[in-house]
């Protein structure tokens, strides 16, 4: 089958200027070179540390941001350049769910309102958006915070939607009801997912593939079982060891890869590889050129100079 590209980033950037007393004008690299493509009706599952730059990627992709380099096109068009005014189109087509549900709803304002909002800002028809209303909060129920932000983003029938940790703030049990929604939406409503989330256990079951990010850049691509059965990328192991494993057999022989230090600022990029100063296989070598992420094995590319020997 034919795979349709929605959204594509070519060696994408945004950097964040800052003004420091003696030393002037620095940048802080969020986004520091990422290429991805997007298929229609897939999730892309976006892993990393907190502050590795996922949210600023989620909205420099669907143009939240201004681009300071590179190139997005979405639907074959190309957006980078694009004045907001031109981008209207888009923004139906495009939603967002928050990580924070609580802070993206408006507190003042009871759930129609809320999801009513964008209905209007769309010229719906009062009546027809009380009958949409009251279908989306069957579908979604309506005990929870997030399910009205979902419902919220469903409202005026997306395309492509950018899920900004959803399920960083619940409850456990709560998060597997989450993902299995949001799969059961994916499948009625052919709907496209960029799903960020800062560790590997849940993204799994939800992910078609599964991108991991490293100080503003992809490090690591592949289908979502291939990551979880043959991690390449060392900042992938340590990630994967990471996770709780319920099993004590299996637990006593599990080895959990401890990562050095701390991530690094995206102020300050260590030279050639930029997970040198916290890699376990790191080699003087790594410190020559930034590897490129490059295909290894069909479907599966990774961004290091040793990817071959430490397999
Ligand atoms: Fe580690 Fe070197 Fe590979 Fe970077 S290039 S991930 S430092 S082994």
């Amino acid at each position: 089958m034919n795979k349709e590209i929605l959204i594509s980033a070519t060696d994408l950037k945004k950097y964040f200027p800052v003004h420091k007393f003696m030393s002037g004008k620095q940048y802080v690299k969020a986004v520091d070179g990422v290429s991805l493509e997007i298929n229609k009706g897939e999730t892309f599952g976006l892993v990393g540390e907190s502050g590795c730059g996922k949210s600023t990627l989620e909205r420099t992709l669907i143009r939240m941001y201004d681009i300071t380099d590179g190139k997005v096109t979405y639907k074959g068009k190309d957006i980078t350049n694009e004045k907001a005014k031109n981008l209207q189109w888009m923004k139906d087509e495009v939603q967002i769910i928050f990580q924070d549900p609580y802070s993206a709803l408006n507190p003042f304002w009871n759930v129609r309102e809320i999801i009513n909002e964008p209905l209007k800002k769309a010229g719906m028809e009062e009546k027809e958006a009380e009958e949409r209303i009251e279908y989306l909060l069957n579908k979604v129920g309506m005990s929870k915070a997030q399910r009205i932000g979902i419902a919220r983003a469903l409202s005026v029938n997306p395309e492509f939607i950018v899920c900004d940790e959803p399920i960083a703030a619940l409850d456990v049990s709560i998060q597997a009801q989450v993902v299995n929604m949001l799969e059961d939406l994916q499948n009625e409503f052919g709907l496209t997912y960029l799903f960020a989330a800062h560790d590997l256990s849940m993204v799994r079951y939800i992910s078609t593939r599964i991108g991991v990010m490293y100080l503003g850049t992809l490090v690591e691509v592949a289908e979502s079982n291939e990551l979880y059965t043959n991690p390449m990328h060392p900042y992938t192991k340590a990630l994967l060891s990471a996770i709780p494993i319920v099993d004590p057999l299996k637990a006593r022989e599990h080895k959990r890869i401890q990562l050095k230090g701390e991530l690094p600022s995206p102020m300050n990029i260590p030279e050639g590889c930029r997970f040198v100063t916290r890699c376990p296989y790191a080699t003087e070598a790594c410190k020559n050129g930034v590897p490129k992420l490059q295909e290894i094995s069909k479907g599966h590319s990774v961004a290091c100079h040793r990817a071959k020997e430490i397999l």
